[in-house]
């Protein structure tokens, strides 16, 4: 797998992440050009509408980066991608967030069970731990995943793989906050489904603002091969 290949060779042959070429001056995933390649795209965070804030374009050097976050077992990779954004950096990312009321509360995109268990974390945790520390809010769990009780093998892979997206449901405490904005966490914006899946579980009459945070925005074209391999990996455990 291509992926391990790399996660290897950087572990033991010091290879940035970004092209692959060796350097001595990692910091600590990527050499200095991919570095700066990296900031100058965090400079240009994308607003897919007018209630959500992408970090990043996809583009080669970020799509290997969130695969090596969801697949190469690299979690500081979230904290890594937030740090080097415009949200720590005072540009587009601050304006976006600026507007809406404290307490922020980062609510990430609860992860399958089964590809918990396989990756031994959440990355939309992570990257919603990154968001909470830039800015002083928090983590909550607030969405979980509904149990299946159709069986799934009846349904053909498509019709898995869209199931999954209104498969959220809200997991709130007894007592909500009074005042501050909800931010659905996930790593990658495309059609906006499933993170749209999960403000509804929240419910219609749910007393805060919510509002949406990803690392990446990708085009619907060019992601539906992702989606199309994530869904994969997420049934065929
Ligand atoms: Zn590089």
């Amino acid at each position: 797998m291509e992926i391990a290949r790399r996660i290897s060779n950087f572990l033991f042959g010091m290879e940035c992440l970004g092209c692959g070429t060796s350097s001595e001056r990692l910091d600590p995933w990527l050499c200095p050009a991919c570095r700066k390649a990296l900031v100058d795209g965090g400079w240009e965070p994308k607003f897919p509408n007018a209630d959500t804030l992408s970090l990043y374009p996809m583009q080669p050097l970020t799509r290997r980066l969130v695969h090596a976050l969801k697949y190469g077992s690299i979690p500081g990779m979230a904290s890594y991608m937030v740090r080097q954004s415009s949200l720590c950096k005072g540009g587009d990312a601050v304006d976006f967030l600026s507007p809406y009321a404290k307490p922020f509360f980062f609510v990430p995109v609860p992860l399958h069970r089964a590809r918990y268990r396989e990756r031994g974390y959440n990355q939309a945790e992570k990257i919603a731990s990154a968001f909470a520390l830039a800015t002083g809010g928090r983590v909550c769990r607030w969405l979980k995943r509904k149990n299946f009780h159709v069986s799934q093998t009846k349904l053909s892979r498509n019709e898995r793989a869209w199931n999954v997206v209104g498969a959220f449901a809200a997991n709130l405490p007894a007592r909500l906050p009074l005042k501050g904005t909800v931010f659905v966490v996930d790593d990658v914006f495309t059609t906006g489904a499933t993170t749209g899946a999960c403000t509804s579980a929240l419910g219609k009459d749910f007393p805060l603002p919510v509002k949406v945070c990803t690392l990446i925005y990708d085009e619907p074209a060019t992601a539906r091969m992702d989606f199309v391999a994530d869904c994969r990996m997420e049934w065929d455990v």
